[in-house]
C-alpha cells in the first residue's frame, strides 16, 4: 500500500510540475514568441514521459488544442466538453485538477484520466488549460502487484467518489460514482484508517485499510475479505473442535466402561459378602455372623443394662428322619424349618442363624425371659403346625426342642456362656420328652 501510494504521489507530482511549467510558459508572451521547435522544448521538458503518460496538450480558452508536446503541429481537436476544461474555466486558479476517467478520443478509446492546470493570463482571465493524460492501466498495473487474497479488493478512488480503478479489474467499474456507498463515506471521514464494511459493488464483508494521498484528491484502499482472513483460523478451529469431540467421546466411553466395571465389582463384592455371611442351604445367617452378632449384642446389653435372650432350637430325632426319608428330604425339612423360624421373628434386631446341622439359634436383644419364652413357644408351635410327617418320632411329625436363656446384662465374660446355658436348657427339653421349651437358670 505504501509503495503504491508513493508511486502515485511521485508520478503525479512530476507530471504536475511539467503541467505547471507549461502553463507558466504559455502565459508568457516571450516564450510564445519563440520559434515552434524551441518553444516546444521550453514548454515541455522531457521529464514527464513514461509508458502510461500521454502527450501534454495546451488548449485555448475555447477548448481547441493549440500545442501538443509530441508533435510540432498539434493534432486537431476540441475538448471544451471535458470536465477539466469546464472546471478550470469556471473556477479561477484551483491548482491541479484530476478528471473523471474517460475514453480517450486521441488514444483509441483507452480509459484515461486527465491532470490539468489552468492557464491564467496576465490580466487574470481564463486563457485555456494545460492537460496531461494518465492511462488507467497505470493504476491497474499498480494494483495487480498486490496480493489481497481470493475475495479481497483494492481500489484507487477520487475524493469526489469517482472510481479510477479497482482490483479485480472490471472496465465497467472504472468511472463509477460511489459517492453514496457507505464504505466510501467512512473512508472519507479521516485521512487514513481501517474498518470492516460491506462493499456496495459485490456485498462482501472486508477489512478496509485506506489512505488519502497527501495533497492529492485520491484515496487508495486495500481490502482483504473477512472470509480469507479468517479462513485459516476457521480451519484450525474446526480441526480443534473435531479433535476435542473425539477426545471427549473417548473419555466419555472410558468413564462409562470404568463405571460399569466398578458397578460390577461392587455387585460381586456385595454378593461375596452376603455369601460369606449366609448359610448356603437355608439362606439364614451362618455361624460366623451369629458369633459376631452375639458378641455385639452381649456388649450392648452390658452397656445399656438391657436384657438379652437366646434360643437354642434343635430338630428332634433328625438323624432318624434322614435315615428313614433320605438326606435330600432332610435338607428340604431344614429349609422349611429355617423359613418358618424366619417368619416367627418380627423385630428388625432379632436374628435367626443356622448354628450347624439341624441346630438354629435366635438372638433376641432387649427381650426379657417372659418374652423369650413366648417367642420360643411360638416357634415350637409353628414348626409343629407345619405337620411334616416323621414316623420315627414319638410325636409323629417334625418338631423342635428349644433351650431358652436370658441375661440381664450384668454378667461378665462373653456371649459364649449364653450359648452353653441355652444348650444345657435344650438338653433338659430333650430329656423331658422333646417338642418342648426349657428355660435355663437366669444369669
Ligand atoms: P435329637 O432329637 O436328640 O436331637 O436327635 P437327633 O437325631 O436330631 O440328633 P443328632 O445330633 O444325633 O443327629 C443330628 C443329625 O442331623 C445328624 C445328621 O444326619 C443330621 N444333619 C445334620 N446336618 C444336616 C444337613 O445339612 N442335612 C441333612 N439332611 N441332615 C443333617
Ligand atoms: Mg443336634
Ligand atoms: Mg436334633
Amino acid at each position: 500500500m505504501l509503495v503504491i501510494e508513493r508511486d502515485i504521489a511521485r508520478n503525479v507530482e512530476l507530471y504536475d510540475l511539467s503541467l505547471q511549467a507549461a502553463a507558466d510558459g504559455v502565459a508568457d508572451p516571450q516564450v510564445m514568441a519563440l520559434p515552434p521547435k524551441i518553444r516546444s522544448e521550453v514548454l515541455f521538458d522531457r521529464a514527464a514521459s513514461g509508458k502510461y503518460l500521454g502527450s501534454i496538450f495546451v488548449m485555448n480558452e475555447r477548448g481547441d488544442i493549440i500545442l501538443d508536446s509530441r508533435f510540432i503541429r498539434a493534432r486537431v481537436g476540441n475538448f471544451a466538453d471535458r470536465d477539466y476544461f469546464t472546471f478550470h474555466r469556471d473556477h479561477g486558479n484551483a491548482g491541479l485538477y484530476i478528471s473523471r476517467p474517460y475514453a480517450s478520443r486521441l488514444r483509441g478509446g483507452a480509459l484515461t484520466i486527465a491532470l490539468s492546470r489552468r492557464i491564467t493570463r496576465a490580466n487574470g482571465s481564463f486563457g485555456g488549460v494545460v492537460v496531461g493524460t494518465l492511462s488507467i492501466d497505470y493504476f491497474r498495473a499498480l494494483l495487480d502487484g498486490l496480493s489481497v487474497g481470493e475475495h479481497g479488493t483494492a481500489a484507487v478512488v477520487e475524493t469526489n467518489g469517482t472510481m479510477i480503478t479497482r482490483l479485480p479489474y472490471d472496465r465497467d467499474v472504472v468511472g463509477r460514482d460511489i459517492r453514496n456507498a457507505p464504505v466510501f463515506i467512512q473512508a472519507m471521514s479521516t485521512n487514513e484508517g481501517a474498518f470492516t464494511g460491506t462493499a456496495s459493488i459485490d456485498g462482501v464483508r472486508r477489512l478496509y485499510v485506506y489512505r488519502r494521498l497527501a495533497g492529492l484528491p485520491i484515496i487508495v484502499d486495500v481490502a482483504p475479505a473477512e472470509t480469507d482472513i479468517y479462513a485459516g483460523w476457521q480451519q484450525r478451529a474446526r480441526r480443534l473442535a473435531v479433535l476435542t469431540a473425539v477426545f471427549s467421546a473417548i473419555i466419555a466411553a472410558g468413564s462409562l466402561v470404568l463405571s460399569r466395571e466398578l458397578q460390577r465389582r461392587q455387585l460381586a463384592e456385595s454378593r461375596l459378602t452376603r455369601l460369606a455371611r449366609t448359610d448356603a442351604l437355608t439362606g439364614l445367617c451362618n455361624r460366623g455372623t451369629f458369633d459376631e452378632t452375639l458378641q455385639k449384642e452381649w456388649k450392648r446389653a452390658h452397656r445399656t443394662r438391657r436384657p438379652l435372650s437366646l434360643l437354642f432350637v434343635d430338630i428332634d430325632q433328625f438323624k432318624a428322619y434322614n435315615d428313614y426319608y433320605g438326606h435330600q428330604a432332610g435338607d428340604e425339612v431344614l429349609k422349611t424349618v429355617a423359613q418358618c423360624l424366619g417368619l416367627c421373628v418380627r423385630r428388625p434386631t432379632d436374628e435367626v442363624a443356622r448354628y450347624g446341622g439341624e441346630e438354629f439359634v435366635v438372638t433376641l436383644p432387649d427381650t426379657d425371659p417372659a418374652g423369650a419364652m413366648a417367642m420360643a413357644e411360638t416357634i415350637r408351635c409353628a414348626v409343629y403346625d407345619l405337620d411334616i410327617e416323621h414316623v420315627q418320632s414319638q410325636h409323629g411329625r417334625v418338631s423342635v426342642s428349644i433351650g431358652v436363656v436370658t441375661t440381664q446384662g450384668r454378667a461378665g465374660n462373653d456371649g459364649t456362656v449364653l450359648v452353653k446355658m441355652a444348650d444345657s436348657a435344650l438338653y433338659e427339653a430333650k430329656s423331658g420328652g422333646r417338642n418342648r421349651v426349657c428355660e435355663a437358670q437366669r444369669l
